[in-house]
């Protein structure tokens, strides 16, 4: 009998395998990180024939510590950092070049040379997106600039594009024996390659920026039977029905089914996405227009999104680049020795800055520095920037809807530090809630995939499964939080005009 659908998540710190059972619970799973790599300033890269090691291992982990076989799957659902890009060979199944990192800036010359004609929203209306490096398209340019005849096999069909999703499908599915070489929609739309109305590949779009659309893989559902598992991948046989982009995911995973629902995800960056329904909606907020899932041959649901790019990989850097803490959790630790940040703010524009703003010319700062200011202060404001950086996006968010949120969704890697969280309610001044389950991004590929074969009905089941975990309310004065919005936002302007 198959009692259960398992997930995998390919994170950007961390590939997880989670295994689900029909109430949403989860009955075991496995996690590995894989290594960052910055060779240069600006530059991200991983090594995705690492990250698919790592993913045989976590399923087969996850498969143990839930004391189940592959027998007992109904189904195995997808979800995956967005946005970085591989490119590999389809007959030796090696990458030509490691992955380029959502995060990576690289491909800024490009994308200025690509504002020349039109500015920075030139594809804006085709692909609800502006230009920016964070974006698949120009990372594909860049590889098949700099890998010597890459283009040449590009044109000719040799080389295959894909994000995570596609990269894991079609190693799951057999690799260079007979993988199938697919996207979903979702992470379709990071590409700055697919029209966002009719969900195909945008061919004038692919020529401008320089992508052969020999390349490309097919543009799917979030939710069908792509393919059945390979004999390599530790699945043979059980269908892989379910693939979406993290942040998709999770959207789903809470239950963001009415448009107007909307859930803030905190973990490498934080990422908010709203529904807003069948049509997509265009926004001159900050705010991305993108999709949130497809269901099999549904109707496209989309979303507008808040882009976030450095919370807790902030705290990655207290760690690892500053040393001030030794663990995640130690932020919480230490800026609980202090009763507020000292007067500094931490501006982590580490690759530019996300929405609402937009600004890649932005590098990190840290202001209002004076003698008294410690390392307590600086775990602290980089805490706050998290919930103040939110802030921001909600306010967006307010902005471009018909109604203001009335409570924030939340979920990912942060939502345990609780005196964030309290902060978040505080500078909002509207309740933060979290699910019991905060596997949320795994948990909405689970459900993606077991809505594709019937294990799980419909989206009620999804709904009913959903149960809050705790919640947070706003204890500050509206005064106070006022004062300190502004205060950020004066922080937030002395990040400006820092690369040329
Ligand atoms: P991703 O899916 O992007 O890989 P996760 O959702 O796993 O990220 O979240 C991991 C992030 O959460 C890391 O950047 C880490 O620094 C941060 N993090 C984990 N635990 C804590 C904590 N207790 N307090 C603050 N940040 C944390």
């Amino acid at each position: 009998m198959s009692e259960y659908v398992l997930s995998i998540d390919q994170g950007t710190t961390s590939t997880r395998a989670v295994v689900f059972d029909h109430s949403g619970a989860v009955a075991g799973s496995s996690q590995k990180e894989h290594q960052q790599r910055f060779p240069q300033a600006g530059w991200v890269e991983h090594d995705a024939a690492e990250i698919w090691r790592n993913t045989r291992e976590v399923i087969g982990r996850a498969l143990a510590d839930a004391d189940i076989s592959r027998n007992q799957l109904a189904a195995v659902g997808l979800t995956n950092q967005r946005e970085t890009t591989v490119v590999w060979d389809r007959h030796t199944g090696q990458p030509i070049y490691n992955a380029i990192v959502w995060q990576d800036t690289r491909t800024q010359s490009i994308c200025d040379e690509l504002a020349q004609d039109g500015g920075s929203d030139r594809f804006k209306a085709e692909t609800g997106l502006p230009l920016a490096t964070y974006f698949a398209g120009p990372k594909i340019r860049w590889i098949l600039d700099h890998v010597d005849g890459a283009r040449e096999r590009a044109e000719n069909g040799e080389l295959a594009f894909g994000t995570m999703d596609t990269w894991l499908l079609w190693n799951l599915t057999g690799g260079r024996s007979g993988g199938v070489h697919i996207t979903d929609v979702t992470n379709a739309s990071r590409t700055l390659l697919m029209n966002i109305d009719t969900l195909d590949w945008n061919e004038q779009i692919c020529q401008q920026i320089g992508v052969p659309t020999a390349m490309l893989p097919e543009i799917r559902s979030s939710s069908e039977v792509y393919a059945e598992g390979h004999d390599r991948s530790l699945v043979l046989g059980v269908p892989i029905a379910g693939m979406l982009g993290d942040q998709h995911a999770a959207t789903v995973g809470q239950a963001c089914f009415e448009p107007g629902q909307g859930k803030n995800t905190y973990g490498t960056g934080n990422f908010m996405l709203m529904n807003t329904g069948e049509e997509p909606v265009h926004n001159d907020a900050g705010l991305l227009t993108t999709v949130a899932y497809q269901f099999g041959d549904q109707k496209p649901v989309y979303a507008l999104e808040g882009s976030i790019a450095v919370t807790g990989s902030l705290i990655q850097w207290l760690r690892d680049n500053l040393g001030i803490i030794s663990e995640a959790a130690e932020s919480e630790t230490r800026a609980q020795q202090v009763e507020d940040s000292g007067g500094c703010f931490v501006v982590p524009a580490f690759s530019g800055l996300f929405a609402p703003y937009w600004r890649s010319d932005a590098r990190g700062v840290i202001v209002g520095l004076t003698r008294y200011v410690n390392a307590d202060h600086i775990c602290r404001a980089a805490l706050e920037a998290v919930g103040f950086q939110s802030a921001e996006v909600v306010e967006a968010m307010n902005a471009s809807a018909p109604e203001d949120l009335t409570e924030l969704k939340v979920d990912g890697g942060m939502v345990v530090n609780d005196t964030l969280m309290q902060f978040q309610a505080d500078i909002l001044g509207v309740d933060v809630v979290r699910p019991e389950v905060i596997e949320t991004t795994a948990l909405g590929a689970a459900y993606a995939a077991g809505l594709a074969v019937g294990f799980w009905d419909s989206t009620e089941d999804v709904k009913n499964n959903w149960r809050e975990g705790a919640r947070w309310s706003p204890q500050m004065s509206a005064q106070d939080r006022q004062q300190r919005l502004d205060q950020w936002k004066k922080a937030v302007t002395r990040s400006f005009d820092w690369v040329e």
